[in-house]
């Protein structure tokens, strides 16, 4: 499907008036040679472009901050969990399919930077081979449709991955990643094919579910309402997924707000994720976890029981961790999802250095020594 928007600088400067130096300019081309941009226009037109530090235009106008290549492009162990090609397997009850390397817009903190708007081989190649697989696994009860953005597919591969897939006995629900309610919204309340397709299959005996990734409360606008609006009247409820980012919601009044947002379009609050340590994403969008977890109670203390039920999460290899607490330099986490199932729930704790940004920058709790 084709969404109008801006692929290049020079577009951007033309539309919008924005006057970027020679220099500059051919540093970000750079950039989008390896990752390319793409913001649609629905989308651009919620950008102040006179701000420089407007914190919708940081989600998707490329910066020279990417050129910093610390980092790794598989934070979350994505290659080691592939059972065929754009399957993966990682928790015992779900199931990850990356369907398209495509996207409404790309977000320059994307943790699958390394394959999105890009020639890539992660994507299924098969569709029907892993239907085999997951009918041959009793113990997976969802799907997750992911990618890239499936929703950018027509409307007629979306209704045949929900027709085959529905027809496993075992599966409980199904889940699409989308970021389209944000990026395109129009995409979704305009396709009555669509909205009927989600009707027939999201059924109580086995609901769709869509999973979104609003981060800013301005992206909260009527269109997205209304994208949001008919799901739900489809019978597909909608949750949020929201990255913890410099520049963008690191302020527990702009966080809160979001939520709030949200909750009010009809969408669940779900995670905060901590900024993972992607390549050309991590030194300027990371907030160090001392600082996240300040920002993320702050901002529940502003709302409700109903707009915070989000956990602060870490996606890492070995499982999603949550920040449950910070006592001194001590920082209390629990797996609440694991790789290895007997890991899920356990709570332990680590030592906190004041820029520590990802797991793996904690140290563990040195031993006290008993006095005999
Ligand atoms: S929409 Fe999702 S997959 Fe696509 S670039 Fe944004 S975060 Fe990545």
């Amino acid at each position: 499907m084709q969404i109008p928007g801006f692929k290049t600088i020079e577009e951007i400067e033309r539309h919008f008036g924005v006057e970027i130096s020679g220099e500059e300019k051919k540093k970000l081309k750079k950039v989008i040679e390896k990752h390319p941009m793409f913001i649609p226009d629905y989308y651009a037109s919620l950008i102040n472009w006179s701000d420089p530090n407007d914190p919708v235009k940081q989600i998707i106008f490329p910066s020279l901050d990417e050129l910093d290549l610390s980092g790794s492009y598989d934070t979350s162990g994505e290659k080691e969990n592939t059972v065929l090609t754009g399957l993966q397997h990682k928790y015992r009850e779900t199931v990850l399919l990356l369907v398209t390397n495509r996207c409404a817009g790309y977000c320059r903190h994307c943790f699958r930077k390394r394959m999105v708007g890009i020639p890539t081989n992660e994507t299924v190649k098969l569709f029907d081979r892993a239907v085999e697989y997951i009918k041959e696994h009793p113990e997976i009860t969802n799907v997750l449709i992911s990618g890239g953005d499936p929703l950018v597919l027509p409307t007629d591969v979306i209704e045949y991955f929900l027709s085959e897939l529905s027809k496993i006995e075992h599966l409980k629900f199904i889940r699409f990643g989308s970021r389209v309610p944000v990026f395109y919204p129009m995409r979704i309340y305009e396709d009555s094919k669509l909205l009927e397709v989600f009707s027939r299959y999201s059924r109580p005996e086995r609901r769709v579910y869509l999973v979104t990734h609003f981060n800013h409360p301005r992206e909260v606008t009527p269109e997205a309402r209304r994208a949001v609006d008919s799901l739900i009247r489809s019978g597909v409820p909608v949750s949020n997924q929201t990255v913890l980012l410099k520049g963008v919601n690191d302020d527990p009044d702009v966080l809160a707000t979001l939520m709030k947002e949200i909750t009010s379009a009809g969408v669940i609050p779900y995670y905060v994720f901590q900024c993972r340590p992607v390549k050309r994403v991590k030194t300027h969008f990371q907030v160090p976890l001392k600082r996240g977890y300040e920002i993320v109670e702050g901002a529940k203390q502003r709302l409700d029981g109903h707009a915070k039920r989000f956990r602060y999460i870490m996606s890492h290899k070995t499982g999603k961790i949550e920040i449950v607490g910070i006592i001194g330099n001590e920082i209390y986490l629990k797996y609440h999802q694991a790789k290895n199932p007997k890991k899920v729930g356990k709570l332990f704790k680590r030592l906190l250095t004041p820029d520590a940004g990802w797991f793996d920058d904690l140290k563990p709790v040195e031993e006290r020594a008993v006095a005999v």
